[in-house]
């Protein structure tokens, strides 16, 4: 029966309902910041939302980098990419606990770990625009792969705000390759709207898994 035990790996990766399609990487998704809890409906990050619509709504960008990472993970499955959010989880896990579950798989296969944000700037509505690449390193090419697919799917929406030498702690602390992709300011009101749109979120899944593909090659 010895043969049939699942290993403490397995059960790690059912957890985290792991896609093993066995491409070259697997891809560790991390919707940054928490969620809402399904009991209260509270939005549980403190800061980490654009400030008041007129209608009185609000962005969470907790709530919207889960958007993001559910349809990146459905665009990954569509094309065998094995991939696995990281986090799965309304709550605001802590990025240690990101970061050891990360190291976790990263010491049994190649990993890329995958941050998704937006960003914010000052008090209120503000006008700063655009997407940024953040890495620990610039000496790793793979920033480079997603900073370039972003530009090109997203010129014409917003600013491209180029790639940041970045000492983000999910960046510094991860064995495997690091980025942290802010996509849009929800500070500013008509990029926050923009970043709500599903043509948003479904242009940040391609240019992720457009990144992705190049690095399959
Ligand atoms: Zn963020």
């Amino acid at each position: 029966m010895l043969f049939f035990r699942p290993v403490r790996f397995f059960t790690f990766s059912r957890r985290f309902f792991i896609q093993n399609n066995m491409s070259k990487y697997l891809y560790i998704l991390d919707p940054g910041h928490g969620g809402i809890n399904p009991e209260s409906g509270r939005y549980m990050t403190a800061g980490k939302r654009s400030p008041s619509f007129d209608d009185g709504s609000i962005l969470f960008e907790g709530v919207e980098n889960r958007r993001k990472v559910k349809a990146i993970i459905q665009l990954m499955n569509e094309n065998k990419l094995d991939c696995v959010d990281i986090v799965n989880d309304w709550r605001d896990v802590p990025l240690r606990n990101r970061v050891n579950r990360a190291n976790k798989l990263a010491s049994t296969r190649k990993c890329i770990y995958i941050s998704i944000h937006s960003n914010a700037f000052g008090n209120g509505w503000t006008r700063p625009t655009g997407i940024s690449v953040h890495q620990f390193n610039l000496n790793s090419q793979i920033g480079n792969v997603f900073h370039q697919e972003l530009s090109c799917n997203f010129d014409g929406i917003t600013t491209d705000r180029g790639i940041k030498e970045s000492d983000f702690y999910v960046l510094r602390h991860t064995t495997c390759p690091a980025v942290l992709l802010e996509i849009g300011f929800h500070s500013n009101k008509e990029e926050s709207k923009k970043i709500m749109s599903g043509e948003w979120i479904q242009l940040v899944a391609k240019s992720v898994v457009d990144s992705c593909k190049i690095l399959e090659l």
